[in-house]
């Protein structure tokens, strides 16, 4: 899969992505991240990418002609015949989830668009744009952590970047529960014991457990999550008895 990133500031993506797992993905080539630095797409002297808003107000808005062109620059090096998917991230997007991260990385090649300043001018991103995207209610400074955010999200998703032991089947969201509490040596750590059942050797045991740690961890932190979850009748007997104990009404 190929990630290309639009960007002022191309550095913070390149350095940003190139440790842990996607370092790794990079590296052996499952995956492949692109910056371009749009700056480099301008004409005039003084390389502006941005200039005043009309009707005026606070801020510069990006301008459309330097990221128009960064766009079918990489298109014709990739030489795409189809429209690429192209994400602008904003805060004014849809919020992304896990099952976004599961859909974007069936696609060979994801575009993004960062932002900065006031923002980017309407019409080119009537003209690239096919997704805007936020990664959460918050205003953050420019586009670049947001993409990061998405792409290490996305690449997780693609076979091959993790490996067996990392596999993705039981991490949060999968099922829409979130993941049991993890636990390493020492056994005792600062009087505080790792729950017996995990040292029992017992696998049927401690999945049990698990599931049902899964289970509270979601009803205590993200409840609506498990409208969605898919539980034998036993674990739905145990949602039942946490929610009786916490006093809910069912
Ligand atoms: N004036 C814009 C507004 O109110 O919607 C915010 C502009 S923000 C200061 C600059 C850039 O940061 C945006 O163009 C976008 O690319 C990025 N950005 C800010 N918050 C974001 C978020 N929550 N998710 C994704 N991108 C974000």
């Amino acid at each position: 899969m190929k990630f290309y990133v639009m960007t002022l500031f191309p550095e913070m993506i390149t350095g940003g992505l190139s440790y842990s797992i996607l370092g790794r993905a990079i590296k052996s080539g499952i995956v492949s991240v692109e910056a371009v630095n749009i700056r480099d797409f301008t004409e005039d002297k003084h390389k502006h990418v941005d200039d005043y808003p009309y009707g005026g107000g606070a801020g510069m808005v990006m301008s459309c002609e330097p990221i128009e062109r960064t766009y079918r620059h990489l298109c014709e090096k990739r030489r795409l015949r189809s429209r690429p998917r192209v994400i602008y991230l904003t805060p004014q997007g849809r919020v992304f989830d896990q099952t976004m991260a599961k859909e974007f990385a069936q696609e060979e090649d994801l575009f993004f668009l960062c932002g900065h300043y006031e923002g980017v001018d309407e019409r080119v991103l009537d003209a690239i744009v096919t997704d805007r995207v936020s990664i959460g209610d918050y205003v953050l400074s420019g586009g670049e952590l947001a993409s990061m955010v998405m792409i290490d999200a996305i690449a997780r998703m693609v076979p091959g970047v993790l490996t067996n032991e990392e596999s993705g089947s039981t991490e949060s969201f999968e099922g829409n529960l979130l993941e049991y509490p993890q636990y390493t040596r020492p056994e005792v750590w600062q009087g505080q014991r790792v729950p017996e059942v995990l040292l029992s050797g017992h696998h049927a045991k401690i999945e049990e457990w698990r599931r049902q740690q899964s289970i509270l961890r979601t009803w205590e932190t993200r409840p609506e999550l498990l409208d969605g979850a898919e539980l034998s009748k036993k674990e739905r007997k145990f949602l039942e008895e946490i929610k009786k104990n916490s006093g809910a009404e069912m």
